[in-house]
């Protein structure tokens, strides 16, 4: 029988709580001029994801009460086709 030598289980690496720095202010309240409209898919899209979810406000950093906004936002973007539901089919 050969004598399996057990490695010494590797310890679980500490995960950095924060990868990415991430903006804590709301980038909506700070900024005046930053507008939440459907008519502004551009702005919209910041705040979707690859697969066009729609990012948490834990890491976008909005307020709820923008986040809220946003969220109506894109819906009604959405349903305009303006913003994707999803990504594109292939
Ligand atoms: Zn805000």
């Amino acid at each position: 029988m050969e004598l399996v030598v057990k490695q010494p289980s590797a310890k679980k690496r500490k995960r950095s709580r924060r990868l990415f720095v991430r903006t804590k202010v709301c980038r909506f309240c700070s900024d005046a001029e930053a507008e939440l409209d459907y008519k502004e898919p551009k702005t919209l899209r910041i705040f979707l994801t690859e697969r066009a979810k729609i990012i948490p406000r834990r890491i976008s950093g909005n307020c709820a009460k923008h986040q809220r906004k946003l969220t109506l936002e894109i819906k009604r973007a959405r349903h305009l086709a303006l913003l994707p539901f999803t990504s594109a089919h292939s």
